[in-house]
């Protein structure tokens, strides 16, 4: 058995970069708990507080944490075991942002009670409690991503499907991966359309492991159900485009099969679904159920 590691919500960085020291260090096979802030930084405790709101030092993200013995080339494994959601959410319109832009023109701030199991989003709608991590990202090769961008470095993905008992697989690019996590929410739905899900701090705990020498293009998220390449690009499009091209290289790699049968499997069993339609990049994903492949034995 590995040790544990916690890393308060104190240890934040905003960006993702080579430069940010390790604050904390995890051989693979380790359990490692992050405690989070919400994408606010908690800087919104009632309504009147978005006003005042430092855009700064928005989407906090908890780590970096070390992988000791990552090397660029090797891919990340991070296993989500749990995740624990304050009992009050928080969701905000404002006006000029998310897919909503042209229909909102107010600013506004909602708090939503959580407790069993759902975020009661008024007297008459309960939304199911799904938690999920938002931002999750190990540090890119070059430069510096702000942890409100997604890429092939992971970052922003808000992919709802990284939730309890996901795996997520992201490519190493520096030496100890320095994997940053934070930006949960109770619930999202698929786009997150007015830009937020129901934003709340937390703690997430997982368990880091290692691939040695296996690189990948952008982030593959594993469920009990299903595989999904996640990928993110200007537009939608390319965004979708660059996921299914993934998922081929993914089973090209796994599957005894030509170019012509993976696509034909993935154009009646697989599914492009949609991640986030309002971050600097949109994300997309191409998902396969794992049952369609139980006849093969596809493992990561
Ligand atoms: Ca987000
Ligand atoms: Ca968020």
């Amino acid at each position: 058995m590995g040790g544990r590691v916690v890393i308060p919500d104190t240890q934040v960085v905003y960006s993702m970069s080579a430069t940010h020291p390790p604050v904390a260090s995890a051989e693979p096979g380790d359990t490692v708990v992050f405690s989070t802030q919400d994408c606010f930084s908690n800087q919104v405790r009632a309504e009147d507080d978005l006003e005042r709101v430092s855009w700064e030092t928005v989407n906090p993200a908890t780590g970096p944490l070390e992988v000791r013995g990552s090397r660029p080339g090797d891919t990340l494994i991070v296993e989500i075991l749990d995740i624990e959601v304050a009992d009050r959410g928080l969701m905000v319109t404002l006006p000029g942002m998310g897919a909503l832009a042209h229909l909102l023109k107010r600013q506004t701030v909602r708090f939503f009670p959580i407790r069993e199991g759902a975020v009661i989003f008024n007297d008459r709608v309960r939304v199911p409690l799904e938690p999920m991590v938002g931002v999750i990202g190990t540090a890119p090769g070059e430069g510096e991503v702000p942890c409100g961008t997604p890429g092939s470095h992971g970052g922003n993905l808000d992919t709802r499907t990284i939730g309890v008992g996901s795996r997520v697989y992201l490519p190493v690019y520096v030496p100890g991966a320095l994997l940053v996590l934070g930006d949960l929410h109770a619930a999202m739905g698929d786009g997150e359309v007015v830009i937020c899900g129901v934003e709340v701090p937390g703690r997430v705990t997982v368990k880091v492991d290692l691939v040695r020498g296996r690189t990948l293009p952008s982030p593959v998220v594993e469920t009990a159900e299903a595989w999904m390449t996640v990928a993110s690009a200007e537009d939608l499009d390319r965004a979708v485009a660059l996921a299914l091209d993934h998922m081929v290289t993914f089973l090209r790699e796994r599957l005894p099969l030509g170019l012509e049968e993976i696509g034909l499997l993935l154009s009646c069993a697989g599914h492009t679904q949609v991640s986030q339609v309002v971050d600097p990049l949109k994300t997309a994903r191409m998902l396969i159920p794992k049952r369609m492949l139980d006849g093969y034995g596809v493992s990561f």
